[in-house]
């Protein structure tokens, strides 16, 4: 296999002007797709084609690996780690520098290829170039403090040395989706590096290309190649071979998915985190600054065409400010630029596929048959692209439309007004996710306050999801049906070791010394821990 792509230029050549040229499509040359897919771990012959959702045009065959492939990427994985795991803190923190140097200069290659695979707008794009070179940062500068030997106080003082010490778990395997398809090849497997580990990852089917190119950046920043393996695949088998030969499994998709891939992990006796969905709530209280928060609410429902995990789909507005939001989001939601293109300039792109298109189309289409009232958007617009839907707000959204509880995934967001804050509180509550929250106020203490009994993982005052998931200190995770453990922060590091006592014990020992019976020695114990309860000791 080869580890070699060409450093730099433009992986992505566009269709030039439609006008001249209307047949013309977005491609990647194919010398470029066969230096990216040569890292994919693949005997098996069998190859998937891909389709960019700019257009629908052909992209790429992806070659796919077989269960014999996934344990062979193990077998790599597993030699590499044991040099890797010898290398010093320090030289990891260089390496983790080095690529948020990289991932920074190769931004445009980055954006090229992550919106030829996924349909998002440029700016959307951009966001993942920026979320891995913060996070390489950030375990980059902190990486000693987490993994630093730490003492604690011994059963005896002086008499008994503890030492903790963070060791790596070995192999961690990653499953990511389509979504964020270089944040996602890369925010969970840094840190699991980063730790001492190595990693084999399944990004999805759709969007394999960028995460190899995320792999070969990892490379060039000095990480061993056999460091990081990349499989290809269908999900339920490629994702269980996975699960089946991994030390740790990252996973972040569906609450669906999560459920089989916590059950075969529990089955192996093996950690996992699950990231996975939301049907996240927005509260706009009566002292909200109407403006600020139209503007947060279009970024909130309609960044990456809503297909983000934090992303809201329920906004409750309190009675007092209800219709001036309701104007300003809407003639904000109106104004947005649309496109399935390469360039900047747009605010929403396409979603990435007909399913997501189906999804999304099905979910409208039930509430207003039930009664919904449309308010911005509402359909799709193949005169952009092939999976173009248009940035929605929906009013009198009820608990018997799909759309009231179940995730849509997509640029639809249901308004609710409230007159009292605890029952907004309530509402925001109910269901079974509970990942993202949002609050506008001008009152940070008081929403700080009711942040607290919102149960999410991760709450924002006057912003949507942005200030925590920037905040690569933060951890990051769902509580109740939108995951199980977190990334980012030292928990995002941590999950990826195995914490190890090391305590040495000098001169007495755990037992009668010195002649002592036994009697004495239950004795001369009770009197000890008497006088160290005295001394303040825990
Ligand atoms: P998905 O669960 O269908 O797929 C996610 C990944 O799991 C893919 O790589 C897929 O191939 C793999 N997979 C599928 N079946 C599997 C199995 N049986 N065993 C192991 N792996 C399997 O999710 P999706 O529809 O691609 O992604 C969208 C979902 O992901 C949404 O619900 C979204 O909220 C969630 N998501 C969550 C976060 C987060 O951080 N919480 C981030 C992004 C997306």
């Amino acid at each position: 296999m080869s580890n070699s792509t060409p450093a730099g230029g433009p992986l992505v050549t566009g269709p030039g002007d439609p006008e001249l040229d209307p047949t013309a499509s977005y491609a990647i040359e194919p010398d470029e797709v066969a230096a990216l897919t040569a890292r994919i771990v693949s005997t098996s012959g069998e190859s998937v084609g891909t389709r960019s959702p700019l257009d629908g045009a052909p992209l790429a065959h992806i070659p796919q690996s077989s269960d014999a492939d996934v344990r062979e990427a193990f077998v790599r994985a597993r030699r590499a780690q044991v040099a890797w795991s010898r290398t010093s803190v320090e030289h990891r923190q260089q390496v983790l520098l080095r690529l948020h140097d990289l991932v920074l200069d190769r931004q445009e290659e980055i954006s090229d290829l992550v919106v030829l695979e996924s349909g998002k707008a440029r700016k959307d794009a951009f966001d993942e170039a920026l979320h891995i070179a913060l996070t390489a940062r950030y375990y980059g500068r902190t990486l000693h403090q987490h993994l630093g030997t730490g003492r604690v106080p011994g059963v005896f003082p002086v008499l008994t040395r503890v030492e903790v010490n963070h060791v790596p778990k070995g192999v961690v395997g990653i499953i990511s989706p389509w979504n964020y398809p270089f944040t996602m090849a890369l925010c969970d497997g840094i840190a699991a590096v980063a730790a001492g580990n190595a990693v084999v990852a399944k990004p999805d089917s759709q969007t394999t290309l960028t995460a190899l190119l995320a792999a070969q950046l990892l490379t060039e920043a000095g990480f061993p190649a056999d460091l990081w393996q990349v499989v290809a695949g269908p999900g339920s088998r490629v994702g269980g071979a996975i699960i089946a030969e991994a030390d740790y499994v990252s996973f972040t998709g569906s609450t669906a998915t999560g459920r089989k891939v916590a059950a075969q992990a529990a089955e192996r006796l093996i950690g996992c985190s699950l990231e996975l969905g939301g049907k996240n709530p927005m509260l706009v209280l009566r002292d909200a600054d109407v403006e600020k928060a139209a503007e947060g609410a279009t970024r909130a429902a309609f960044s990456n065409a809503g297909q983000l995990c934090v992303s809201i789909e329920r906004m409750f507005v309190a009675d007092q400010v209800y219709d001036r939001f309701v104007d300003r989001f809407v003639a904000r939601t109106e104004a947005m630029t649309l496109g399935a293109t390469l360039a900047w300039g747009n605010d929403m792109g396409s979603l990435i596929s007909q399913d997501q298109l189906d999804t999304v189309t099905a979910h409208v289409e039930d509430a207003v048959a039930k009664g919904a009232t449309v308010l911005a958007g509402g359909k799709a617009r193949p005169d952009l692209g092939p999976f173009y839907f248009e940035p929605t707000i929906l009013e009198g959204v009820t608990p018997e439309m799909t759309v009231f509880g179940n995730e849509t995934f997509g640029p639809v967001v249901s308004l609710y007004r409230f007159g009292d804050e605890s029952d907004a509180i309530a509402r925001a509550n109910d269901g079974e996710y509970g990942l993202n929250g949002s609050i506008y106020s001008q009152d940070g203490a008081r929403a700080r306050s009711l942040a607290r009994r919102i149960k999410c993982g991760t709450v924002n005052v006057n912003e949507a999801f942005a200030a925590t998931f920037a905040s690569l200190a933060a951890p990051m995770g769902g509580m109740r049906e939108s995951g199980m453990g977190r990334r980012q922060g030292a928990e995002g590091l941590l999950r990826y070791t195995e914490t190890q006592s090391v305590a040495t014990q000098r001169l007495m020992r755990f037992g009668p010394s010195f002649g002592m019976s036994d009697e004495a020695y239950a004795a001369f114990m009770t009197r000890s821990l008497r006088v160290l309860k005295k001394l303040g000791r825990a």
